[in-house]
């Protein structure tokens, strides 16, 4: 299992880590925009599940989302949208563009559990 953490917060990215450690996810990469997430992604390939952050500078979630979604190489990502308990109505729009489930945050561990099929 390899799994992107996208998210412009380290401190929210060292969280989730820490989440996804006791579940037995070693495999973890890292991104600190959507730029970032988009290089990661095309250099490394076989990546399960991404965490994407929708408020990011430079290009934001959906913007990442979008570009993905495009791109037939990563027909098998699962993509998981991480929001604000402010931007949970904007959760529709994410899975029209393409996301396979969300997240509010702040996260626990069942909820994590929960969304991911790990
Ligand atoms: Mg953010």
């Amino acid at each position: 299992m390899k799994i992107l953490l996208v998210d412009d917060s380290a401190t929210i990215r060292r969280i989730l880590k820490g989440l996804l450690g006791p579940l037995g996810v070693s495999d973890i990469l890292e991104a600190g925009n959507g730029n970032q997430a988009l290089k990661v992604l095309a250099e490394n390939p076989g990546i399960d599940y991404m965490l994407l952050d929708w408020n990011m500078p430079e290009l934001d979630g959906l913007g990442v989302l979008k570009q993905v979604r495009v791109n037939d190489s990563y027909r098998d990502l699962k993509i998981i949208m991480c929001t604000s308990e402010a931007d949970k109505t904007k959760v529709i729009e994410a899975i029209k563009a393409g996301a396979n489930n969300y997240i509010v945050k702040p996260f626990t561990p069942d909820i994590i559990k929960e969304k991911l099929v790990l």
